[in-house]
């Protein structure tokens, strides 16, 4: 039987625009309406930040509500993922947008090397954000950056900090960080199953290996992750034309491992969220 795979598409990367991809969307206009495009290309989830018309990051929960509002009328059913990453603001301001309520919002569970600094979260800001979740009824999606993050996550659930069951994304080829290296990924999604076997999982590769998470993810049975966020290029020869078409790439991808392109409604209910609004 083929299994559904979902696609992710985080939009907005952390490079302003001028010195980058013209595709990338800035203004909460532009990423609506990116991603209604990559929405009708496959996506059923959109991981987003918002940034300020200059191009530089704010966690502005005003802003996050009207994108949140946008993508919810533009793209029916699509799943709204919060980042609450370290370029969404400083300390518990990270989560100072959880009050919107969107479907998911990305989680570390521990500190790692970034390529130019240190990627903060100490053990009670972790706890604050999961507790937050937990609050407003939103599903975390773990970023495991590092192995040791995957633990702390099923702790996390097994103190009952964090609603099982998990959804963890590997995310590979951060600079510092994990490397892209399949034998690390194999362990990493064996481990998951080992201790949580109804978790489901995603993996991101950035930059030039993006592709590669991509199709190893598909064959591994876990969902993908694409996006100008994590990579503004098609290929060697040029940019990316639009979030739509990275994709498309995953979408054409998925015959070839035997995967179909879940909908919104297979997406919801694989990853145990309630029915769109
Ligand atoms: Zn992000």
């Amino acid at each position: 039987m083929t299994k559904p795979c979902i696609i992710t598409v985080a939009i907005t990367g952390s490079v302003p625009r001028k010195e980058n991809n013209p595709a990338v969307p800035i203004t909460v206009p532009e990423q609506v309406e990116s991603t209604q495009e990559a929405f009708e290309a496959g996506a059923t989830l959109a991981h987003v930040h918002v940034r300020n018309d200059d191009g530089s990051t704010t966690s502005d929960p005003e802003k996050f509500g009207r994108l949140k509002e946008g993508i919810e009328k533009h793209c029916p059913g699509m799943i709204v993922q919060f980042s609450t990453g370290g370029r969404s603001g400083q300390g518990s301001e990270r989560g100072g947008m959880l009050f919107h309520r969107p479907d998911m919002a990305s989680l570390s569970t521990g500190s790692c090397n970034f390529p130019l600094r240190i990627y903060e979260n100490p053990p009670e800001l972790i706890e604050d954000l999961a507790a937050k979740m937990m609050q407003y009824d939103i599903k975390p999606e773990i970023e495991a950056f590092d192995l040791s993050m995957l633990y702390q996550a099923v702790r996390l659930c097994e103190e009952g900090k964090i609603r099982a069951p998990l959804h963890v994304q590997f995310v590979m080829g951060v600079k510092n960080a994990l490397p892209v290296v399949r034998e690390a990924l194999e362990f990493m999604v064996s481990e998951l199953h080992r201790l949580m076997p109804a978790a489901t999982w995603t993996g991101a590769g950035i930059g030039k290996d993006q592709l590669t998470l991509n199709r190893w993810s598909l064959e591994l049975g876990g969902h993908c992750r694409t996006g100008l966020e994590d990579n503004i290029r098609f290929d060697k020869t040029r940019f990316a034309a639009s979030n739509a078409e990275l994709v498309k790439r995953v979408a054409d991808l998925c015959g070839q491992y035997d995967r179909t392109v879940a909908t919104v409604a297979e997406a919801r209910k694989l990853l145990g969220l309630r029915p769109a609004a």
